[in-house]
């Protein structure tokens, strides 16, 4: 749901790639990453909203953005590595690929994410909202899902191997061929779909 009427075309002439949001430069253009993090975080703190935003690629390594809101926003390939997010809101948020490796999603809320073959190794994201959350093909190696809520969850093909799905709500969750060696599911509620998941 990212608005396609807010993108405009990279300022850097010959470039057909979109400008970041409230930035004129794509993320291969854009001339300062650290300084563009800081914005965002500075937005974010003065209550600006990022639903919707393009921030598609963008190098957002270790930023701050707690509680930020990011509905529908266009995460796809983004770097979040380390990224604070606990509490944001990122339902419906489009993040395909993103590396979200040991970022913190706790309490997240990402109903209807799209976050398949997205990198989620050692995330922690205890009580995040996954309802019907797309994770196809995401990797989640060790990832802490602790009280989270996956119920409609596509888990397929995924790699959620000793991930920590301790009390977790699982009901109608699509394990399907995922791999959940050494995962732990103690606790957790629910009927799901593990056919050819390996355990
Ligand atoms: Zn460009």
């Amino acid at each position: 749901m990212y608005y396609l009427d807010q993108l405009r075309p990279c300022a850097t002439p010959g470039c057909v790639r979109y400008a970041l949001f409230e930035s004129d430069r794509c993320p291969a253009h854009l001339q300062d990453p650290a300084a563009y993090r800081t914005m965002l975080t500075e937005l974010v703190a003065g209550g600006m909203s990022l639903r919707g935003a393009n921030l598609a690629s963008a190098d957002l390594a270790g930023i701050a953005l707690a509680t930020a809101r990011l509905t529908g926003a266009n995460l796809s390939a983004a770097r979040l590595e380390e990224a604070n997010l606990e509490g944001a809101r990122l339902d419906r948020a489009m993040a395909p690929g993103a590396d979200l490796r040991g970022a913190n999603l706790k309490g997240a809320r990402c109903e209807l994410a799209v976050l398949g073959e997205a990198r989620l190794d050692g995330a922690v994201c205890d009580g995040a909202d996954l309802r019907r959350a797309n994770l196809v093909g995401a990797s989640a190696v060790g990832a802490v899902f602790r009280g989270a809520d996956l119920y409609y969850a596509r888990v397929g093909a995924a790699n959620f191997s000793q991930a920590d799905l301790t009390a977790a709500n699982v009901q109608r969750a699509v394990f399907r061929a995922a791999d959940l060696r050494g995962a732990c599911l103690q606790g957790a509620r629910g009927t799901a779909n593990f056919d050819r998941a390996r355990r």
